[in-house]
């Protein structure tokens, strides 16, 4: 484990104020995915402040829920009375949601964050600064059947090791007795088996290098125990594992209660994991570390030949496990399985949003590591599921998951949107994921979005083959298609019938019209698996109003709408919605250079000011307004509209 400390980095204020050096160093260990993933671990430092009588009071500033160490800063380290978190340490027993309300009572600041389920644990130990991480390397090595030997030998007096107690109140009551009688200068750290590590001392820098010291002999005895190999493989999918995926996500879906995302991971580790004669025993013997249940349940799904049973097959372990550890006051959760084997072919990843879904992803990556590196320490051991259960369904975590439940409009849906490198196609992009979905955006010109939402993929959508290949790297990505936005287009140079060139005929066909019923053909298998799917192709007011000069584009969008037409009537029956809409003279889009637009003003003998708003409302329009109309048609509003065409031009006289 790299030691990332670096005195240059540290401001000129980290000499007087320690929260900003407990800032620094809670980032470096959130900077480390091996030691804390996702919001996993927290941290804290010991000061004193004035209160509002002007006293000096003991405080403690520890990490605050909500916050996650890779990007904390100092709000997220909220001072609470330190005496009343000791005081309540010394209860002898204490409800968890007793112990939140009164962690709240316990902030100077009403308008702080919850301080974390470990801060009365933090309280009790005697060091200003105390750490805390899952590390992989720490934990793989307790979950295997000699795992506290092999640790003790490792650390020896200088590192107290607890057994697995669930973590809270409890925790913290277990960590006062077991260390009423030791002297804590004599100790360097504390691990909690199948949980993580506990380092503290009064220098910052010394407890953070100390955990650093501490993970980094779990990660050399791994090392040294032959448990660097990792499995490999090379996997392509097919066709057949595309249309797999679709089904799996629309049946996962409706099991969840609406659209989700389903990701297929083929990396060569994923792969190779999957090739493991007992991969899916593995993965469904349990997780790295409990609190890993709340984001991606306590075992894996197997996926292979029929999503509908595999997902059967789970919901009746998952029911087993519900019933064989729940008592009254436990409500089952929603059965879809957040990661599963995909026998000989990789991973796949479930959740509601793209979010939740790259939390499943490196819980998954981070568990297949420490899995095989169980498996050559003897046997991957995780904790009984009863322990499993206690933490998934823990009422402080539940609390937690249902706080972020309200779902924006697109959450979970995947659009399609090509043409998305500029103007009304990067509008529709940015409309769409500001809904809530994630979109698969299509250009031949590079693009830039720099959101984690957007997927950008290089296609020529003139050409079949670049289509297929863009729709199984969006499939393999996100698991299905449920909304298209079909917009890629070209305005050639004016030009008269009577000088007309094939090629610019020829082109403009081909893209504005020809290209869309490609994108169109290749999308419906997968827009049918799709949720509420729907289409929206971008026309012109050229077709309801052509213009003398523009027989290669007018043509072109004519055809083009006529497609859309067939297209309405062909899907219905499938629950597919087709629209249209015709834009007229946005200017923010690549045809309408400052050049052109003199030119056309000039033409009409108008100000390009005059110009622009040339229509019956005298309003400027741009990509937005066309985004906003486009998004709505997408939406549930327009559920039962289909066949549409629908004008975003500002009102047009030939047109009305
Ligand atoms: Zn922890």
């Amino acid at each position: 484990m790299k030691n990332r400390w670096n005195r240059k980095e540290l401001s000129e204020l980290a000499d007087v104020d320690p929260v900003a050096v407990r800032v620094y160093s809670s980032q470096l260990l959130g900077a480390e995915s091996d030691l804390v993933l996702h919001g996993g671990g927290n941290t804290s430092v010991k000061g004193v402040v004035d209160d509002v009588f002007g006293e000096k009071t003991d405080v403690l500033y520890v990490k605050g829920s909500g916050w996650d160490l890779r990007t904390i800063e100092a709000p997220g380290f909220p001072p609470t009375r330190l005496s009343y978190l000791q005081q309540l340490g010394q209860l002898s027993q204490l409800s968890d949601s007793e112990m939140m309300r009164q962690l709240r009572l316990a902030l100077l600041d009403p308008s702080g964050p919850t301080p974390s389920v470990e801060a009365i644990l933090h309280a009790l130990i005697p060091h200003t600064y105390v750490d805390h991480s899952h590390a992989d390397a720490v934990v793989t090595i307790s979950n295997t059947p000699k795992g506290k030997e092999i640790l003790t030998d490792l650390y020896g007096s200088e590192v107290l090791i607890l057994p697995y107690i669930m973590p809270g109140f409890v925790l913290a009551k277990q960590v006062a007795e077991a260390t009423a009688a030791v002297d804590w200068s004599q100790l360097k750290g504390i691990v909690l088996l199948h949980h993580g590590i506990f380092t503290f001392h009064d220098d910052a820098q010394t407890s953070y290098e100390t955990m650093i010291e501490l993970v980094s002999k779990a990660e050399d005895y791994l090392a040294r125990h032959g448990a660097a190999q990792l499995a490999q493989a090379d996997v392509t999918l097919s066709a057949a594992d595309f249309d797999y995926l679709s089904r799996l996500r629309k049946f996962a879906g409706e099991s969840f209660g609406g659209p989700i995302l389903v990701r297929c991971d083929t990396s060569r580790e994923a792969a190779g994991f999957a090739r493991l004669e007992n991969a899916v025993e593995l993965a469904q013997r349990g997780p790295l570390t409990p609190d890993h249940t709340i984001h991606a349940k306590a075992f894996a799904a197997a996926f292979d030949v029929d999503p509908q049973q595999d997902l059967e097959a789970f919901r009746q372990l998952y029911q087993d496990y519900f019933q064989q550890h729940s008592s009254a006051e436990h409500q089952m959760l929603d059965t879809m399985p957040r990661y599963g084997v995909f026998k000989d072919r990789g991973m796949i990843y479930m959740a509601a949003n793209q979010k939740r879904l790259g939390i499943v992803a490196d819980i998954s990556t981070h568990t297949l590591t420490a899995i095989q590196h169980g498996e050559a320490l003897g046997g991957w051991t995780a904790l009984p599921q009863q322990d499993l259960f206690a933490v998934e369904y823990w009422e402080l975590e539940q609390a937690k998951l249902k706080s972020g439940n309200q779902r924006a409009e697109f959450e979970g849906k995947v659009a399609l949107v090509s043409g998305a490198a500029s103007g009304i196609g990067k509008a529709c992009v940015e409309s769409l994921i500001t809904a809530g979905a994630v979109v698969v955006a299509l250009d031949i010109k590079e693009m830039v979005f720099g959101h984690s939402s957007v997927l950008p993929i290089n296609c020529d959508v003139t050409q079949a083959d670049q289509i297929q290949a863009a729709l199984a790297q969006a499939l393999q990505e996100f698991g299905g298609i449920d909304l298209v936005v079909s917009n890629a287009g070209c305005f050639p140079s004016s030009s008269p019938i009577e000088s007309l060139e094939d090629e610019s005929w020829e082109q403009s066909v081909a893209l504005n019209m020809s290209s869309h019923m490609k994108l169109l053909r290749a999308s419906i298998p997968f827009l049918k698996n799709g949720f509420d799917p729907s289409v929206v192709i971008i026309g012109s007011k050229n077709v309801p109003a052509p213009g003398p000069g523009a027989a290669a584009y007018s043509v072109a969008k004519a055809g083009l709408n006529q497609l859309a037409r067939v297209a309405a009537l062909e899907l219905g029956s499938f629950g597919i919605r087709v629209n249209s809409v015709h834009p007229n003279a946005i200017y923010d889009t690549a045809i309408w250079t400052d050049e052109v637009l003199t030119q056309r003003a000039a033409h009409y003998g108008m100000s390009v000011e005059d110009y622009r708003a040339a229509n019956v409302l005298g309003a400027e329009l741009n990509s937005a307004d066309v985004a906003a109309v486009v998004t709505s048609l997408l939406s549930q509003a327009f559920s039962k509209t289909t066949g549409a065409q629908v004008a975003i031009d500002g009102g047009n006289e030939r047109v009305i």
